[in-house]
């Protein structure tokens, strides 16, 4: 999976107007479940070691590096991503 298409994926996630879609656009999903807190599991850069960033808000996943991202909410542990 490139950069791209997982940029793209993750602009559905956030509620970003899609083409493929005839409904109008809803605004931006801020809480994609429970209270938009969640923990944030990623691949380090050097190593191939699991890290787990815990209660970041939602908006903070587009900073994380999609290889190897997952995303659960803090909540329910309902994976999101
Ligand atoms: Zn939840």
């Amino acid at each position: 999976m490139t950069d791209k298409s997982w940029m793209q994926k993750l602009a559905g996630f956030f509620g970003a107007p899609k083409s493929d879609t005839s409904e109008p656009a809803e605004e931006v999903v801020e809480n994609p479940c429970c209270n938009g807190v969640v923990h944030i599991a990623f691949r380090g850069v050097s190593d191939e070691r699991m890290y787990i960033s815990y209660s970041r808000r939602w908006p903070e996943v587009k900073f994380f590096r999609p290889r190897g991202l997952r995303v659960f909410c803090a909540d329910c542990r309902r994976r999101l991503l």
